[in-house]
């Protein structure tokens, strides 16, 4: 049953009467542009077919009152005096309230069902796919104009300010922002979205190396303090604002490990510009090789990659139907993604799965995923 009858249903038996709106956000995946966003530099993630699913109507008195089918319990708040509280799943929900009253919207209550396909902590961003679903559900209900990057701002702030997870902007603008059939080119900076259409008869194939152990803090502040140096030699704010061949020409005058991060960072950019321009003219084999190179460097000179993620890459390109891989995310576990040809996908799939788990002994958990509409209200 396909999520949106899903809660429709539970809404009628749980609430005892019809919906009034289902609302739904996405998760995401990011398919180029890996450890650019702070450096001011570009990102090229989409939207997948997998989102948070809320089945909601209007409530008496300024209270919000949630079924979550997946954790399978209820929780409400009201929308005065809110607190921070253990409750992990309704922060998120509460965040997105505080925030969205912060900025000065008068909110409505409401009662909703929710569910999701979005894994949860798979780096998918089932996070911010709440986090969106939420706002629509409140903009839904209290009739105030859907601005996809204003609310992504305001739920990257309810991320940052309320749960406590210091993320970037980029899952929360491609789940407001993402384009059916496109990936979204986003300038980090201005956060200017371009989106850039992905061509027909290609899958895009999320490859979960089932492991979690995460790019830590000390790991990744000391990346961020050698782009940011790197960046003051070059006497610039941030190393978007170098190319690739001012940095050719002034290298030799770094230290080794400086030199491997920049330029990680500074060929990063210039990828994620090219792959940009490769899906404009529907050069997928172009983009299939830039998911190539982009792993390369994030592995050799970004030093981010893994053992399961260096073999999940390998046993992708090795199966046939593959046009390029790389990991995805922060790095150190996690997912890496392929691009595919779309009727070659399930058997892609079942082949990944066998050698992947062959080479690490883990099993893996494989999304084969098209690119989605951003975050959306209708009607029930
Ligand atoms: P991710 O990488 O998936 O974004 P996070 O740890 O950032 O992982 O966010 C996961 C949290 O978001 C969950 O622990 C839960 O609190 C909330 N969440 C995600 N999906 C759901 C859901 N279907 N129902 C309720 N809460 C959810
Ligand atoms: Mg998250």
């Amino acid at each position: 049953m396909n999520l949106e009858q899903k809660v429709r249903d539970a809404f009628k038996s749980r609430f005892a009467g019809q919906p009034a709106m289902i609302v739904r956000a996405p998760g995401r995946v990011n398919l180029i542009g890996e450890h650019t966003d702070y450096n001011d530099g570009f990102v090229m993630p989409m939207a997948i077919d997998r989102s948070v699913w809320i089945a909601l109507r209007p409530a008496q008195g300024r209270r919000v009152t949630v079924h979550s089918l997946d954790f399978d319990k209820r929780d409400s708040f009201a929308l005065e005096g809110l607190q921070k509280n253990q409750s992990k799943w309704l922060e998120y929900l509460k965040g997105v309230a505080w925030v969205l009253q912060e900025a000065g919207y008068t909110l409505a209550g409401w009662e909703g069902v929710l569910t999701s396909d979005v894994p949860i902590g798979a780096g998918l961003s089932s996070s911010a796919a709440l986090e969106l679903a939420t706002a629509r559900a409140f903009q839904a209900v209290s009739g105030f104009d859907w601005e996809p990057k204003k609310m992504a701002l305001l739920g990257q702030r309810a991320e940052n300010k309320w749960v406590g997870v210091n993320c970037g902007i980029m899952d929360q603008l491609i789940s407001a922002a993402g384009k059916a059939g496109h990936a979204l080119l986003i300038d980090c900076r201005s956060l200017d979205c371009q989106p850039a259409p992905l061509p027909a008869g290609v899958a895009v194939v999320i490859l979960d190396t089932a492991t979690r152990r995460g790019l830590d803090s000390s790991a990744y502040n000391e990346r961020r303090l050698q782009c940011e140096t790197v960046a003051k030699f070059f006497g610039v704010k941030a190393l978007r604002d170098v190319d690739v061949a001012t940095f050719e020409a002034r290298q030799g005058e770094l230290e080794d490990v400086f030199r491997r991060r920049a330029r990680h960072v500074i060929t990063e950019d210039d990828r994620t510009l090219k792959a940009a321009e490769a899906l404009r003219r529907g050069d997928i084999g172009a983009l299939g090789r830039l998911l190539d190179a982009s792993h390369a460097s994030l592995r050799d000179d970004y030093e981010v990659s893994c053992q399961e993620l260096n073999a999940m890459v390998d046993c992708a390109r090795d199966a046939a139907g593959c046009l390029g891989a790389r990991m995805t995310g922060a790095g150190f576990g996690g997912c890496a993604v392929a691009l595919v040809e779309e009727a070659r996908a399930e058997v892609f799939a079942q082949s990944v799965t066998a050698n992947y788990e062959k080479a690490v002994n883990l099993k893996p958990h494989i999304y084969v995923c098209q690119a989605a509409e951003g975050a959306e209200a209708r009607p029930a």
